[in-house]
């Protein structure tokens, strides 16, 4: 018996077949689409955000809706271009040919995402799906249940079914989908998960961007602007109740800065989120109790309550925690913040390349040397010096991780460039013949 999961892969795949999605107009209007289903939902998104969140207002404009406004109108300001084939120079041996690359479409992509920014994870990638002409696929995180349904829905209504839809469902839904050939497929979420995606992808040889997650350090040096730090630090660490991919996971402060970084941390905290109707809930008690187990750990210096029926857990500061606290085992996910401090900047930078790879790290210090220093020497997906999260929100750079937080980057131009495969052509000349690839024989060598 078909499943749907089939039927949907192989209705999209005929679509593709066709050559539906080939031209700059179809793109260019579809992209356009999805803006306009954005601007018409508007009230519709921030109100699943609400519930499956509790978002703000603020942090769903900024963090989902806009980011997704922008990488829209970048993809359409810039598609005619990125769609031109890019002509190569070639060696004097080639002489009459012209060499050219063409970004072909692959076929059918498949996008899964996880709950933390359940529309931005699900859509972003969708835009260079579609830019790079593909079909697309959308499984969206069922933890995120009522943002998961509105995409779905909205989609339907805005799309033909065969070029773009939505899967929803769990582990089941994402298993069955594996079970058949894809031409891509774009996970976010966990590494475990991500491993787990990989290994189904290897049996069709189905090509993969993985964008995982990890401990993301931030550092704070003794001649850092320490107060901006603390500001920049707190924002990038509680914005979605500290539910980033790339949020700092925790704090190294050299110890003659220590005091005032805490200071400032504190009194930023007090004033960003002090609203708690507005804070960013924890999405499930599983999250829950696990972060809620973190708070024996080291000295809570500030936050540390908790409300289990809300799921909501203050912003909160660990002191004196060291590699062999459990909340330094694992990526935290939440609004915990754990404080180590260093004398030698070597320290943190020894203890932070011999783990895993982080997806993001953020340096706070004004030497440009040691800034040098920390970039080239330290293995990580992308970062920012002084600064927290605002490397991604650039789309002339490429977004992803490195090691276990991940393969393969998106966003902007790396987007489509993602979705689409390099295929190298040479168009030779007719004119003439050059003789001496050929072996030698009485065969003239000339054209005909
Ligand atoms: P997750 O890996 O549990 O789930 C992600 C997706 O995989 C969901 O759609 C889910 O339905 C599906 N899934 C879950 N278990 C599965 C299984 N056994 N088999 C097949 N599919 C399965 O991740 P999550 O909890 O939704 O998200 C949190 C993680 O995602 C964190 O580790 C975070 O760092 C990472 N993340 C990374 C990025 C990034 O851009 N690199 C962004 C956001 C989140």
């Amino acid at each position: 018996m078909e499943t749907t999961e089939k039927l949907i892969i192989s209705n999209a795949r005929t679509y593709f077949l066709n050559g539906n999605t080939v031209t700059y107009e179809f793109r260019k209007k579809q992209l356009g689409n999805l803006k306009q289903m954005l601007k018409n939902n508007e009230e519709n998104i921030f109100q699943a955000l609400k519930k499956d969140l509790n978002k703000s207002k603020h942090e769903a404009l900024v963090t989902e809706l806009g980011f997704l406004y922008s990488e829209i109108d970048f993809a359409i300001k810039n598609l005619r271009n990125w769609m031109e084939p890019k002509k190569v120079s070639s060696p004097i041996t080639h002489k009459g040919s012209s060499s050219y690359i063409m970004n072909q479409p692959y076929g059918v992509a498949l996008i899964i995402s996880p709950w933390n920014y359940p529309l931005q994870l699900a859509l972003a990638p969708a835009i260079g799906a579609i830019a790079a002409g593909n079909c697309v696929i959308i499984k969206p995180s069922e933890l995120a249940a009522e943002t998961s349904s509105l995409i779905a829905t909205m989609v339907e209504e805005y799309f033909d079914s065969s070029f773009f839809t939505v899967i929803e469902g769990g582990k089941e839904e994402v298993e069955e989908l594996l079970k058949h050939r894809l031409d891509y497929i774009f996970f976010t979420g966990s590494s475990k998960v991500g491993r787990i995606i990989m290994k189904a992808a290897s049996e069709h040889l189905t090509p993969i961007t993985l964008e995982l997650g990890g401990k993301s350090p931030a550092i704070v040096d003794e001649d850092a602007n320490v107060v901006l730090a603390a500001k920049r630090i707190v924002w990038g660490k509680f914005t979605n109740a500290g539910q980033t991919c790339v949020a700092p996971d925790y704090v190294y402060v050299h110890e003659k800065v220590k005091f005032k970084f805490l200071k400032a941390a504190k009194r930023y905290i007090r004033a960003f989120y002090s609203k708690s109707n507005e804070y960013t809930k924890i999405i499930n008690e599983k999250n829950f109790d696990r972060l809620v187990s973190f708070l024996t750990n080291g000295d809570i210096i500030h936050g540390g309550n908790y409300d289990r029926d809300a799921l909501m857990i203050e912003p909160t500061i660990l002191d004196k925690i060291t590699w062999n606290d459990p909340v330094m085992q694992e990526e935290i996910f939440g609004p915990i913040l754990p404080v180590l401090t260093f004398s030698n900047l070597d320290d943190p930078l020894y203890q932070i390349k011999t783990k895993e790879s982080p997806l993001a790290l953020y340096y706070f210090g004004e030497d440009n040397q040691t800034q040098q220093q920390v970039i080239e020497y330290v293995p990580f997906g992308g970062g920012s010096i002084n600064d927290t999260l605002y490397h991604l929100a650039n789309p002339h750079l490429p977004f992803g991780g490195v090691g276990t937080s991940g393969m393969g980057t998106y966003h902007g131009k790396y987007s489509f460039e993602t979705f689409s495969h390099q295929k190298s052509i040479l168009k030779q000349t007719t004119k003439f013949d050059l003789p001496f690839r050929y072996p030698k024989g009485k065969i003239s060598n000339s054209v005909v």
